[in-house]
């Protein structure tokens, strides 16, 4: 029954990706039954390397949970690799849903083929799904620390950041290390769920998950002192941080203070570019990392709702909170002149706010930008170069 929802997966992706366009796999289903029926299992031969596809797995922005979209998450599949772009609340269930891996037989999961993750920021709509990710990788496919999944994401902030409006100081967390970053996170996951851990790999064997996973801080680019507190960010140039025979992945600082640092990244495959821009206001240093690219997945936000959400007269503290999420987000009508600047060939939407919003009301996006629109669902592909 692995077998053949493995060669599923094959068909399916394979298929979607020869059709340039956005498709939904899952509104696929009964094309890709047919299709897997047709073929015996093991019987689909792997992609090739050239063949490249976003997948959005979530795209819904925020910590509100909906019922019609999971978590912010992406992946990019190159071959029979692939590699996460955040990991927001359902993000793994996605993964299996997108059946994104394509391996088979009898040691398949569906996180085999994970090549790589990277981290936006330390918000927990991109975050929700990490411990899961490093607690039951083991028992999805991460299973050999002789080639440890790297994940690179922010370091440490460097300080707490200001508190906003005239509210109290909030009582702080962790007190001894309070903004901890990517390699520290990873570290504390692990031993939080040590109980857990140490039962299972006792009982059952499995893989100590600080040898699977090889968590790095992004080193900041020259000149960059942690933190800061306020936008704009320092102007930078894209900047290195992962490169293998598949991708070659750069990234570049944005607009989402007081999170900081927070990082757009862009990533080059044989077949083209797509860039994510993480949580982001419109950002001089995002349009310089997207100059050109095949595929912009950009984040947006609702200013008429936030503003409804926030209704007149306003207490300090909310008139604080709404300024926040307009000057740390890019609104409907912002993110096409963004993507128009950058010469970004299709614009994907993703990281909606509200997640539960009208579909046209997105669509305004659309309003200079001359390029295609993409207003992402879960599960939607979009081939690379396609
Ligand atoms: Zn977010
Ligand atoms: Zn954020």
């Amino acid at each position: 029954m692995h077998e053949q929802n493995s060669s599923t997966t094959g068909l399916s992706r394979r298929g979607l990706m020869q059709a340039a366009g956005v498709t939904t796999i899952a509104g696929l289903a009964a094309a890709t039954t047919t299709g897997a029926a047709a073929a015996p299992a093991g019987a689909v031969k792997k992609p090739s390397r050239g063949d490249a596809a976003l997948v959005l797995l979530g795209t819904a922005g925020g910590p509100t949970v909906y019922a019609d979209r999971a978590g912010v998450s992406s992946a990019i599949v190159v071959g029979d690799a692939f590699y996460l772009i955040d990991l927001g609340h359902g993000a793994l269930s996605q993964v299996a849903a997108a059946q994104l891996s394509t391996a088979t037989g009898p040691a398949a999961r569906p996180l085999s083929g994970l090549a790589g993750v990277f981290l936006t920021h330390m918000h927990s709509d991109h975050l929700a799904e990490f411990s899961s990710l490093i607690i039951n990788g083991m028992w999805n496919g991460i299973t050999d620390p002789s080639d440890p999944v790297p994940i690179y994401g922010p370091g440490d902030r460097g300080g707490l950041p200001p508190v906003l409006g005239d509210r109290d100081a909030p009582p702080v967390i962790a007190p001894d290390d309070p903004t901890p970053g990517t390699v520290t996170m990873t570290t504390r996951a692990i031993e939080g769920y040590a109980q857990d851990l140490n039962e299972r790999l006792r009982g059952s064997g499995g893989v100590d998950p600080g040898a699977a996973f090889a968590p790095h801080d992004i080193v900041l680019p020259d000149g960059v002192d942690a933190p800061v507190d306020a936008a704009p960010m320092p102007r930078v140039s894209p900047f290195l941080v992962h490169e293998d025979s598949r991708v070659r992945v750069t990234a570049t600082l944005v607009e989402h203070s007081p999170v900081f640092p927070a990082f757009a990244f862009r990533f080059e495959t044989e077949g083209g570019s797509v860039v994510f821009s993480g949580d982001t206001a419109p950002s001089e240093n995002l349009i310089e990392l997207a100059n050109g690219t095949d595929i912009l997945v950009h984040e947006v936000i609702d200013q008429a709702w936030a503003e409804a959400r926030f209704p007149e007269p306003r207490t300090p503290a909310q008139e604080a909170t709404l300024k926040h999420l307009l000057e740390a987000h890019t609104t409907i009508e912002q993110v096409g002149p963004v993507a128009e600047s950058a010469g970004a060939g299709t614009l994907v939407l993703n990281h909606l706010v509200p997640g539960d919003g009208p579909v046209p009301q997105y669509r305004k996006a659309k309003k200079g930008f001359s390029g295609r629109l993409v207003v992402g669902r879960d599960l939607d592909e979009v081939a690379i170069g396609g």
